[in-house]
Parts: structure tokens; C-alpha cells; sequence
């Protein structure tokens, strides 16, 4: 029965080697969950990564950045309006302070757009090259179509961006930096956060109401995210990135870590 025992031996033998290899890598490789959890292996990680999202109707690029890779995601979006430039300094003050700081970032992404709206920026205008205001072209329940909201959601290609992130990313916040109204305003379940965001800084906690097709309709009202409208001075244009994050950086971690 020589063919039984050379049956037998092979069987023995993959047994043995699945033992073997099933054994060698268990014992190197750590469990995926493990993976996530292992700090030395996520300290390997680059602290911020960039990221081309798209172009501007003036062909410009539109940048962002990701920090962490955790599953508490929170968006944060910088001129908008591009007559409103102290968001964007104030955005790299906290994108420094966190790639310093990358403890901060256990459990969480930020995501950054600092400069959402590069064409009126370029020219200090509110609206993009095509004379829409990103912040009525969102596709939310009380839009309306004309010409300076646009004529269909999310016609621009800026706030198709914005759009697209939200989608990818699933932020479970997002805080949007403006001027001059001198409040933190809030759209969807945001009343605790924004509350918070004003106890850290000097501005108050103020209800504005969803504009027609603003971003905070659209993400708060239309699609439940809780929604922050940072409204800072007109005169903090004038201010410096340190002076900038003094004044406001307590309340960016107040969202970051919420
Ligand atoms: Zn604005």
C-alpha cells in the first residue's frame, strides 16, 4: 500500500506547512485592527498629505489637504468668498499646529481647502469668474436659480469640489470661515458645536437662517451635517497668521477635537 503511505505523508506535509506559514505569519504580521492602532506605525505616516482637487473656471488650481486618517472627519473650508481672505492664513496656522502636534490627530482627518475660491481671491471679489456666489450654488432644498446663484446645483466647478468632498469624506462636521458679520452662525444639528466654537473666541453665538443655496443650507438643512458659518471681522484681514490663530485658534481645536 506504498500509494496510501505517499497519500498520507503528503497530507502530512501541507498540513505541516500550512501550520508553519499560518503560525510564521501570525506571529510577524499584526492584525489589521491592530494596524490602526499601533502608533509607531501610524507615526510612519506623512502628517499632512496634498491633494489637487480640481481647477477653477479660471483654471486655477484648487488645493486641499488631509491630516490624520481617522474615522472622525471633520471639514474645514477657507475663502469662499474671495473678498473674505482671513479664513485662508487662519487655516495654515491650524494645519501647522496640528502637523507639530500629530497626537491630536489620533482618531480623526482633517480636511483643509484653503483657498476654495482661487479666481476671486486672485481679484479680492466674492464671486468666481463667472460672477456666481459659491455660497448660494449649492444643490440644497431652497435653492434658487439665477444668475449669480447659478443655474442648476453646484453649476460651478468650485463648489462641485466642495461637493465631492463632502461625499467622499463624510465629514461629521464641517466649519466654514467667512467675514465680516461678526457671529458664529450655525445650520443642522450644530447648536452644541457652535456654542462652543463662540465660548473660545470673542465672537457670539448668532442664528442667521439658511440663504438659498448657501453651503450651510445644503450640508446642515439639506443633508443633516452639522455646519459651522465662522464669521470674522473685516478688520481681521489686516491681521497676521499668529494674530489670526491667537484671536481664533482655540476655537478651531474647539471643532477639531469636538
Ligand atoms: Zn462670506
Amino acid at each position: 500500500m506504498k500509494w496510501m503511505d505517499a497519500g498520507l505523508r503528503m497530507v502530512i506535509g501541507l498540513w505541516g506547512a500550512f501550520l508553519i506559514c499560518g503560525c510564521q505569519s501570525s506571529s510577524r504580521l499584526p492584525r489589521a485592527d491592530m494596524l490602526y492602532e499601533d502608533s509607531s506605525l501610524e507615526s510612519l505616516l506623512p502628517a499632512v498629505q496634498h491633494h489637487v482637487g480640481g481647477r477653477s473656471v479660471m483654471n486655477r488650481l484648487i488645493m486641499y489637504q488631509t491630516l490624520g486618517n481617522g474615522a472622525d472627519c471633520i471639514l474645514i473650508i477657507a475663502s469662499i468668498h474671495g473678498s473674505e481672505p482671513a479664513g485662508t492664513p487662519l487655516v495654515r496656522s491650524l494645519s501647522q499646529y496640528l502637523q507639530e502636534r500629530p497626537y491630536l490627530l489620533k482618531g480623526k482627518t482633517v480636511v483643509i481647502v484653503p483657498v476654495a475660491n482661487p479666481d476671486g481671491r486672485a481679484h479680492r471679489n466674492r464671486h468666481n469668474a463667472r460672477g456666481v456666489d459659491l455660497n448660494r450654488n449649492f444643490a440644497a432644498n431652497n435653492r434658487v436659480n439665477s444668475g449669480t446663484h447659478g443655474m442648476s446645483g453646484q453649476s460651478e466647478p468650485e463648489a462641485g469640489l466642495i461637493a465631492r468632498l463632502i461625499k467622499t469624506h463624510r465629514p461629521n462636521r464641517i466649519v466654514t470661515l467667512h467675514q465680516p458679520l461678526n457671529c458664529v452662525d450655525y445650520d443642522g444639528p450644530a447648536y452644541d458645536l457652535a456654542k462652543r466654537m463662540a465660548d473660545a473666541c470673542d465672537l457670539p453665538l448668532k442664528k442667521l437662517g439658511s440663504r438659498p443655496g448657501s453651503l450651510g443650507a445644503y450640508a446642515g438643512e439639506t443633508l443633516g451635517i452639522p455646519i459651522v458659518t465662522f464669521e470674522m471681522l473685516k478688520r481681521d484681514s489686516a491681521l497676521s497668521e499668529d494674530q489670526l490663530w491667537s484671536r481664533y485658534g482655540k476655537a478651531m481645536m474647539v471643532a477639531v477635537n469636538y
